[in-house]
């Protein structure tokens, strides 16, 4: 009767938790939790996976060396926020950022991957 996958889950509700946090209701009763920064961490646009892949390479390259200090930049020590998640089609959430990125596309998958 439906082209609906029958394992389609889907968000029933999203709220706000606390300042940088929110919570999704899923349709198959799972609730999970999520951080604006662990989201932001998980974006999956090819800019941020390659910054990504940058930093592990850097992690890598420096293994047993005598390595840089890690450094904390102001932009990183501001605290991110969700400014918006609108729908994409019934499949993603397109999320953006205080820090102004908003290009990542969130599918539920992944969603349910970085969640708590
Ligand atoms: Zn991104």
């Amino acid at each position: 009767m439906t082209n609906e996958p029958e394992t389609l889950i889907v968000p029933e509700s999203i709220e706000r938790v606390g300042e940088n946090g929110l919570a999704i209701q899923w349709s198959d009763g799972q609730r999970l939790s999520y951080s604006a920064v662990g989201l932001r961490d998980g974006c999956p646009c090819a800019t941020c996976r390659e910054k990504q892949r940058a930093k592990e390479k850097d992690r890598e390259e420096s293994k047993g060396k005598l390595r840089s200090l890690p450094v904390l930049s102001a932009g990183e020590l501001k605290p991110i926020s969700i400014l918006r998640m609108r729908p994409l089609g019934n499949y993603a959430y397109n999320i953006a950022f205080s820090d102004g990125h908003d290009s990542g596309i969130f599918t539920f998958d992944l969603l349910r991957q970085l969640g708590k």
